[in-house]
């Protein structure tokens, strides 16, 4: 009896899997081939996916590899891995699956807080990455963020291509089609494809960055720890590259503080008031000559 009721429900809720016939049932929960043609955004094709129970068996094999592996080098590991969550960095990178955030930064699990888009985008109506920005920075605490692209994005080609790739998709790519159109004179002018993609890549890079320093939860912390006396204001926001072909993560040289005007005026929300800075002057001694330079908007990427 309580198995009919559940093969009823089952059906109820999987009327896919009933149309496919009992035949068909094992295909359906993922042992077969699918034979249908697989396209990237960027109009790459790929091998038909296969799928097999064996895919998920290397899963749990790897992790009790890993797990070992990281006992053998670290027998408290766990032990602190599971009572403290205390990264410096924030990493808001694509979700490309070459590009592994603590492989190619060289960190163990619990250094890095993530969040992952395609395109590394920091949209300012994406509640998603604008929660994890705001925990991060609120709660975490963290001193470094970084917006990291890479060569050989999909998502930056599609949004290249003049492709409609179809909703949402395609709204996702138009903020990336942003940048091309604030950039378009430089890019239009690069003639090698390969070296436009890779200098828009390099900007869409700074832009998010840009946009990063634009959110009120920023400035605040920013702010906040420019009235602590830190000798720099945190977080730092970062622009880095990462190059597939050669496994080279590189930051680029982008100096923030040219936008300073533009962010101060239109995007600032937590200048310094005249009170603050009675408060700084009163509880601060004078700069020394040598002392590092803050600004408390931009400052060039570090
Ligand atoms: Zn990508």
């Amino acid at each position: 009896m309580k198995i009919a009721v559940a093969l009823t429900l089952f059906l109820a809720v999987q009327p896919s899997a009933a149309l496919l016939g009992i035949g068909k049932l094992r295909k359906y929960f993922g042992k077969g081939t699918m034979p249908q043609p697989r396209v990237t955004a960027g109009g790459k094709k790929l091998p038909p996916l296969t799928l097999d129970n064996k895919d998920l068996d290397r899963v749990f094999a790897k992790n009790q590899i890993w797990k070992a592996s990281t006992l053998a080098k670290d027998k408290d590991f766990f032990k602190k891995l599971g009572t403290t969550h205390t990264p410096d960095y924030m990493y808001i990178g694509c979700s490309d699956a070459r590009v592994d955030t603590n492989m190619i930064m060289g960190e163990d699990a619990g250094a890095v807080f993530v969040h992952r888009n395609v395109a590394n985008m920091v949209v300012n109506t994406d509640t998603n990455l604008l929660s994890a920005l705001q925990y991060g920075v609120d709660y975490l605490k963290v001193k470094h963020i970084i917006v990291c692209g890479h060569y050989e994005c999909g998502g930056m080609r599609a949004a290249e291509s003049s492709v409609d790739h179809g909703a949402p998709l395609s709204i996702w790519l138009r903020n990336i089609r942003d940048v091309y159109r604030i950039h378009k004179d430089e890019l239009n002018a690069i003639t090698d494809p390969e070296a436009r993609h890779r200098r828009f890549v390099d900007l869409n890079v700074i832009e998010q960055c840009m946009n990063v320093f634009r959110t009120g939860v920023v400035q605040k912390r920013r702010k906040e720890t420019f009235m602590a006396g830190e000798p720099f204001c945190l977080p730092q926001v970062h622009a880095m590259v990462f190059d597939p072909k050669t496994g080279e993560l590189k930051r680029l040289e982008c100096d923030f503080s040219q936008y300073e005007e533009e962010m101060s005026q239109i995007y600032g929300m937590y200048q310094l008031s005249e009170e603050d800075k009675a408060v700084i002057a009163a509880n601060k001694p004078a700069p020394k000559k040598d002392a590092p330079k803050k600004e408390l908007v931009a400052e060039t990427a570090e």
